[in-house]
C-alpha cells in the first residue's frame, strides 16, 4: 500500500538520540563519515552477493557513493547504489540498535554529560549521528533485485517516531537525505564537504563523486556544473604501500571496520608473500568493546578475497585469544564463494592464522618493549584475555608469558605491572622458583599468612587475583627454566635459601612440639589430611594449605559455584 505508517522507535533510541545530540555536537561533522561508511558497507555486501547473483547487479556494475547539497533546500543527501533496504531491514536497522553490548552500554550511563560523551564515543551510533546536524532525516531505498516499485521511504525528525510507506525508486540502493538543523548552514558548500570527506572517507576504497563546481564571477559565488568528480582516492586502503598512507588514514580507516569512534592503540600492517598470499592490516583497540565477555559477541576480522569483500567477524583468521583484534584479511588464495565452512577446513585460512598471530605478538612486544604506557592501556583493557592464550595456544606460548604482567608484592599495588623477566630479575640469592599466591581480591591475596615467611626473607610473590589465573597456571607451569609454585600448597621448599644454621634450629623445634601436633592431629581427625610443623609462618600461629597436587582453594572455589 502507498499508505505511511507511523512507528515509535526502540526506547533505547530515543534515549540514545538525545544524549547523542548533545554529547558528540562539537565533533558533529563525524555525521558524513558514518554515512559514507554505510553506503561503503552496502555496496561491499551487494558485490559479495552477486558473485553467486549477478541478476542482483541490474546491469550496473560499477559501485560508487555520491555526495551532493542543495543550498535552497537545505539539503545534504549521501546516495549509494549499493545491496538497499527492504521496508523490514529499514524497521529493523533504522528503528532499533541491534547491537550486542547495548544494555550494558545504557547501564554504565552515569548522567554526567561529559563521562556519558566519552561512553557514546565508545559505542558509536552510526547511523544515528545524522541526527546532531539535522532536524529532519530521509532514507529512499530500494533492496537490490526488488522491482522499481518495492522501493522503502523512511522518515524521522528523530523524536521517537518514524514514518515508513512505499515508494517507487528507478535505481537499486540508498539515498539518505538529511534537511539541516537552523544553523548548521556550513555544511552547505562543495568546499567544507569535500575536506570532511578528504578527512574521514579518503580510504573507502568505492569512489566517492561530488559535482564539480566553478566560481560564477556574475553571481558572486561557486556553482555546481553537471559533471562530477571523484573525491577521494578510491583504493583500498590496505593495498597501498605503507609509505603512501599517513597515520590519520591508518586512524580513520579503522574506525570505519571496527565501528568504534576512537582511535586505535596500534596497528601493523604487511603483505604476505610465499606459500600464501595475503595483506593483512590489523588494529588493536584502546579498549574493550562492550561485549568482550559475551561468548556469542562480534569478534575476528573482515575477510576480503581479492579485494571482494566476503564476510565481517571471519573468527577463524585468529585464535579467540586474540578476538579484541580488528581490520581486515584480503586473500589471494581463498575462492570467492568462502564460507565459513570452508574457512573452518582451510589450510590457507591456517597459515594465515599462524602469521598473523605472530604479527600481532610481535605488535605487543614491540609496544611492551618502546611504549609502556600504551602497554598498561593494553594490560588493563585486554590483560585477562591474553592470558587465555597460555591455554590456547602452545606453540607461542613463551611469546604469551613474557607478554603477561602481574601485580606482586614487590610494588605492593593492585596493578598489573611486573613481567616475569622482572620478576626472575629481582630472584634472590640461591631462590629457583618463582611463587605466586592466589586469591579472589587483591586485599586477601596481598593479607595471605602464607606470605609472611617471604616478606621476611625479602622474596618476591606475585599476586594474582584474576578469574582466569589459576585455569592459566595449569599451563604456564615454568618460566626461563624456574618452575612457577604457590606458597600456598604443600611444604615449603626454600631452597638454597635457608642457611644451615636456620635448619638445624628448625629441625628441634620440629622435635620439641611433636605432642601437641599428635593432640591436634586427634582433635581434627576426619577434617585435615594431615597437621605439620611449618616455618613458612611469622606472625599467625596455623594456617590452612592444600596439598601438593590438590586444586588451587580459589579453582576450588569457582568450581563449587559452577555446581561441580
Ligand atoms: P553499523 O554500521 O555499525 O551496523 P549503523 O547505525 O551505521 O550501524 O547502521 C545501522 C544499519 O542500517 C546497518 O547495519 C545497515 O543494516 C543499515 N544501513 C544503514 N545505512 C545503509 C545503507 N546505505 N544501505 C543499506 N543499509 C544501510
Ligand atoms: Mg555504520
Amino acid at each position: 500500500t502507498a499508505a505511511s505508517e507511523t512507528l515509535g522507535f526502540q526506547a533505547e533510541v530515543k534515549q540514545l538520540l538525545h544524549l547523542m545530540i548533545h554529547s558528540l555536537y562539537s565533533n558533529k561533522e563525524i555525521f558524513l563519515r558514518e554515512l559514507v561508511s554505510n553506503a561503503s558497507d552496502a555496496c561491499d555486501k551487494l558485490r559479495f552477493e552477486a558473485i553467486d547473483n549477478p541478476a542482483l547487479l541490474e546491469g550496473g556494475g560499477e559501485l560508487a557513493i555520491h555526495v551532493s547539497y542543495d543550498k535552497a533546500a537545505r539539503t545534504i543527501t549521501v546516495s549509494d547504489n549499493g545491496i538497499g533496504l527492504t521496508r523490514e531491514d529499514a524497521i529493523a536497522n533504522l528503528g532499533t540498535i541491534a547491537r550486542s553490548g547495548t544494555r550494558e552500554f545504557f547501564s554504565r550511563l552515569t548522567g554526567d554529560q561529559q563521562a556519558d560523551a566519552q561512553l557514546i564515543g565508545q559505542f558509536g551510533v552510526g547511523f544515528y549521528a545524522s541526527f546532531i546536524v539535522a532536524s529532519k532525516v530521509t532514507v529512499l531505498s530500494r533492496r537490490a533485485g526488488a522491482p522499481a516499485g518495492e522501493a522503502v521511504r523512511w522518515e524521522s525528525s528523530g523524536d521517537g517516531e518514524f514514518t515508513i510507506a512505499q515508494t517507487e525508486k528507478a535505481t537499486r540502493g540508498t539515498d539518505v537525505i538529511l534537511t539541516l538543523r537552523e544553523g548548521e548552514d556550513d555544511f552547505l558548500s562543495g568546499w567544507r564537504l569535500r575536506e570532511i570527506l578528504r578527512r574521514y572517507s579518503d580510504h573507502i576504497s568505492l569512489p566517492i563523486r561530488m559535482k564539480k563546481e566553478e566560481w560564477d564571477a556574475d553571481k558572486g559565488e561557486q556553482v555546481q556544473r553537471d559533471e562530477e568528480e571523484t573525491v577521494n582516492q578510491a583504493s583500498a586502503l590496505w593495498t597501498r604501500a605503507k609509505n603512501e598512507i599517513t597515520d590519520e588514514q591508518y586512524r580513520e580507516f579503522y574506525k570505519h571496520v571496527s565501528h568504534d569512534f576512537d582511535d586505535p592503540l596500534a596497528w601493523t600492517h604487511n603483505r604476505v608473500e610465499g606459500r600464501s598470499e595475503y595483506t593483512q592490516l590489523l588494529y588493536v583497540p584502546k579498549h574493550a568493546p562492550f561485549d568482550l565477555w559475551d561468548r556469542n559477541g562480534k569478534r575476528g576480522v573482515k575477510l576480503y578475497v581479492k579485494r571482494v569483500f566476503i564476510m565481517d567477524d571471519a573468527e577463524q583468521l585468529l585464535p579467540a585469544y586474540l578476538r579484541f583484534v580488528r581490520g581486515v584479511i584480503d586473500s589471494a588464495d581463498l575462492p570467492l564463494n568462502v564460507s565459513r565452512e570452508i574457512l573452518q577446513e582451510s589450510r590457507d585460512v591456517r597459515a594465515i592464522r599462524e602469521g598473523s598471530t605472530k604479527r600481532i605478538l610481535s605488535l605487543l612486544e614491540d609496544l611492551a618493549e618502546n611504549r609502556k604506557d600504551d602497554y598498561a592501556t593494553f594490560w588493563s583493557a585486554f590483560g585477562q584475555v591474553l592470558k587465555e592464550g597460555t591455554g590456547e595456544d602452545a606453540t607461542n606460548l613463551e611469546r604469551i608469558a613474557k607478554l603477561l604482567r602481574f601485580a606482586s608484592t614487590h610494588t605492593g599495588t593492585d596493578e598489573q605491572t611486573v613481567s616475569l623477566a622482572d620478576y626472575v630479575s629481582r630472584m634472590k640469592e640461591g631462590q629457583d622458583k618463582i611463587y605466586y599466591v592466589t586469591a579472589e581480591t587483591f586485599a586477601t591475596a596481598a593479607n595471605s599468612p602464607h606470605l609472611e615467611v617471604f616478606r621476611k626473607k625479602g622474596v618476591e610473590v606475585l599476586l594474582l587475583t584474576d578469574r582466569v589465573d589459576e585455569w592459566m597456571l595449569s599451563y604456564l607451569r615454568e618460566f626461563d627454566g624456574k618452575q612457577l609454585v604457590s606458597v600456598a600448597k604443600g611444604s615449603l621448599d626454600l631452597g638454597g635459601m635457608a642457611d644451615e644454621q636456620e635448619k638445624k634450629q628448625q629441625a628441634e623445634v620440629a622435635e620439641s612440639v611433636k605432642p601437641l601436633v599428635e593432640r591436634l592431629k586427634t582433635a581434627l581427625e576426619g577434617r585435615v589430611k594431615d597437621v605439620r610443623v611449618t616455618f613458612r609462618l611469622v606472625d599467625s600461629p596455623a594456617c590452612v594449605v592444600a596439598d601438593e597436587h590438590d586444586l588451587g582453594q580459589n579453582l576450588q572455589r569457582l568450581l563449587k559455584a559452577a555446581g561441580q
